[in-house]
């Protein structure tokens, strides 16, 4: 392995569109790997349930309205085993920010520079106290870890991810609703590629995952091989192999 290799962050960078999987995907994939799994769209939902808590205009946020959510939050991300927690000024939203009404205006919040900066900082902070991290989100090899050393872009087709969200939730599927959330599901993905800020983007040094005709299995070995597959440094090797 060459110097540049060495030097590049033990980081697995997942990125995609939303409900393409990314949360079960990584989750397992650290679990897998013995490493940290950092879900930072969570980090994204509890800043805009802080703003909807504050009563924040969310269509169009002042840029004091945000410097005052940013200066009275506080967020402690933590995780483990594949699972992760979020308090928010000390409270645990980790169920919170699934609502719908998150959902609905979080692209919006996440448009909003001094927003990322904020949270990027901390992702990286959060990611540099791991030994190894899957981190999941939309930006994560493009702009948080360019330099990661593994990076996976998963995606599926719009009407298989709006099925798969609806199995989730266990909601019944029917044409209509899946044609609903279907739409709901694009115009986030409208919203997140069309920012000027760290867009929603496959980094050109991404391994590209179209799951829409994989089952969960068949994605897990695709990033897990490759990760093992991979010429990665001896100590990471070693301790990988104790939890393959
Ligand atoms: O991953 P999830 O769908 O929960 O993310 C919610 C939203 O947070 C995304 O639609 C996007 O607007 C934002 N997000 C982001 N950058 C990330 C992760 C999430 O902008 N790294």
């Amino acid at each position: 392995m060459n110097r540049a290799e060495s030097d590049k962050k033990s980081v697995i960078a997942i990125d995609g569109p939303a409900a393409a999987g990314k949360s079960t995907v990584a989750a397992k994939v650290a679990g897998m790997l013995g490493a940290t799994y950092i879900n930072t769209g969570n980090m994204y939902r509890a800043i805009t349930l802080a703003a909807t808590t504050r009563g924040t205009p969310l269509e169009s946020p002042s840029e004091k309205d945000v410097e005052d959510i940013l200066r009275n939050t506080s967020l402690e991300y933590t995780s483990s085993g594949g699972s992760d927690k979020i308090l928010l000024n000390g409270e645990d939203v980790t169920r919170k920010i699934r609502a719908p009404e998150v959902a609905a205006s979080v692209s919006r919040i996440a448009a909003i520079p001094a927003v990322r900066k904020w949270l990027v900082d901390r992702q990286r902070d959060i990611a540099s106290r791991a030994r190894l991290a899957v981190m999941e989100g939309r930006d994560i090899g493009t702009v948080v870890f360019p330099d990661a050393k593994w990076k996976f872009f998963l995606t599926a087709s719009p009407e298989v991810r709006a099925r798969r969200r609806l199995e989730q939730s266990g909601e019944t599927i029917e044409g209509s609703t899946v044609a609903s959330v279907a739409r709901e599901i694009a115009e986030r993905d409208r919203m997140d590629m069309s920012r000027k800020v760290s867009p929603l983007t496959k980094a050109a040094d991404a391994i590209l995952v179209d799951s829409s005709e994989m089952t969960i299995d068949q994605v897990l070995d695709r990033i897990v091989g490759a990760v093992k597959g991979d010429i990665v440094p001896n100590d990471l090797l070693k301790k990988q192999s104790r939890t393959l």
